[in-house]
């Protein structure tokens, strides 16, 4: 059996990244458009995007802009625009397709510019190097999560203009945001709030989703908002061969007890079917501090009298954040056993008007309906809509009352976001543009006449 390839990066990758940087820092240098590499295909537009490392810790936002920029300026009736709202190197780039009558609320495309970090050695090919194999697998970080929207967005609207000739009713706008991977804080929650936000009236968006192991796409409706929890026990110390009542230790692993009961019961209710995964309140123990320290471990016969926990709770939008801060206090870290605790919260629960931050999947809703159709259009089919696991920058739109959904065109694809060895096919990318052409001329050319705009 052979193994796995381990990765070599190969001269031609080594001198791309380095000619890559070079042309962009050069572009920064000179403020001038950087050049648009000479190949003219998706494919190739996408592997390129790819090769822009703007992974964590140090993400290179300033050549994905300029490269972004460069692309949207070879499409006719674009508007390009960079913004910012934090550091110079946290640009956000927002490109605009005005709409013959713009009084009409827009639709905003999401994508953001950032990924999670990877670890070279543990791929098959150089994760920046956008390596395509026979398959037709394009091996990159940030293939799935999420630069293939981001490109296809682009890669749409230009189809519609050379192809139909086709101009938009309502204004079409794609935002490129910095630093999603790391709560989204400096990129998506500060342009939510800002003047350009506002004035883009915006009234429906799509952002990121996830792959889909078999044929249907899937859509997200809601997210599930992290709580941090860290539980803090405080106790009488003592000799370890002694039995006394409140111990610090005796005091947090009570807490424990009953939080991994709570945990237990929402997982069994995921086990037996009856909810989705993203449907539970998931809490998860992910450290514990105790112990004192001796230079060859711990003491072993002495009590602490401090010790902490902490817990990964996610909240989906149906629990009540105050039932759930009752709880904490008054069963998971009640002060009457000298527990102590905090929460940071990492996003809101509820909108501006204290709705749960969920959009309408029904015919309530007008643009789901449009959405749908859309799908229909290109031949695709939509899954039961579900809340994500984890974390978008959906929920900062949610939160100003913008029906927001989680949609990434990538069928018969394994999830691989912030995996090793993640990939996209080429067929699929390339299906994914045709589903974008159908859902941004749907979108765009819907004249709204049963809208209630949720403004
Ligand atoms: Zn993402």
């Amino acid at each position: 059996m052979s193994k796995p390839r381990r990765h070599m990066p190969s001269i031609s990758a080594v001198i791309l990244i380095l000619s890559l940087s070079l042309s962009s820092t050069l572009s920064v240098i000179h403020n001038q458009e950087p050049q648009v590499n000479e190949e003219s295909d998706p494919i190739s537009r996408f592997r390129n995007y790819l090769r822009i490392n703007t992974a964590h810790p140090a993400p290179d936002y300033a050549a994905a802009v300029n490269y972004l920029t460069a692309f949207a300026a070879t499409i006719p009736s674009l508007q390009i625009r960079t913004l910012y709202f934090t550091t110079p190197d946290k640009p956000l780039l927002l490109i605009t397709w005005p709409g013959s009558n713009p009084s009409l609320p827009a639709v905003l495309f999401n994508s953001h510019l950032d990924s999670v970090p990877a670890e070279p050695s543990k791929w098959l090919h150089y994760p920046f190097a956008a390596h395509l194999s026979d398959d037709g697998k394009i091996y990159a970080r940030g293939a799935q999560d999420d630069k293939c929207i981001g490109v296809q967005y682009l890669e749409a609207i230009k189809e519609l203009k050379s192809k139909l000739d086709y101009t938009p009713l309502r204004t079409v706008h794609i935002s490129y945001v910095p630093d999603e991977e790391v709560g989204g804080f400096d990129g998506m929650a500060k342009f939510v709030e800002s003047k350009e936000f506002k004035e883009l009236n915006v009234g429906f968006v799509l952002d990121e989703g996830q792959a889909s192991v078999n044929d249907e796409f899937r859509v997200f409706y809601a997210d599930r908002s992290p709580w941090n929890l860290v539980i803090k026990a405080t106790g009488v110390p003592g000799h370890g061969s002694r039995m006394y009542d409140n111990s610090a230790m005796e005091n947090l692993m009570k807490s424990v007890e009953v939080i991994m009961k709570f945990r237990e019961n929402n997982f069994d209710l995921v086990k037996a079917g009856w909810a989705a995964n993203s449907e539970v309140i998931s809490v998860n123990p992910v450290f514990l501090k105790a112990g004192i320290p001796s230079p060859s471990g711990f003491f072993m016969n002495m009590q602490p009298s401090e010790v902490e926990a902490g817990f990964d709770v996610r909240l989906p939008p149906t629990v009540d954040p105050d039932l759930m801060r009752r709880r904490i206090a008054g069963e998971w870290a009640p002060a009457w056993r000298n527990l102590t605790y905090e929460i940071t919260e990492k996003g809101p629960l509820r909108d501006y008007m204290g709705r749960p931050l969920v959009t309408a999947t029904n015919d309530s809703n007008p643009w789901w309906t449009i959405f749908k159709q859309a799908i229909e259009a290109a031949g695709g089919k939509l899954a039961k809509p579900e809340i994500l696991s984890s974390t978008t920058d959906a929920r900062f739109m949610r939160q100003m009352g913008i029906p927001t959904l989680g949609f990434s065109p990538m069928k018969n694809t394994p999830i691989l976001l912030h995996d090793h060895n993640e990939f996209l096919k080429d067929s699929v990318y390339l299906n994914g543009i045709k589903v974008y052409e159908h859902v941004i001329r749907l979108l765009s050319s819907f004249d709204g006449a049963t809208v209630s705009e949720t403004k």
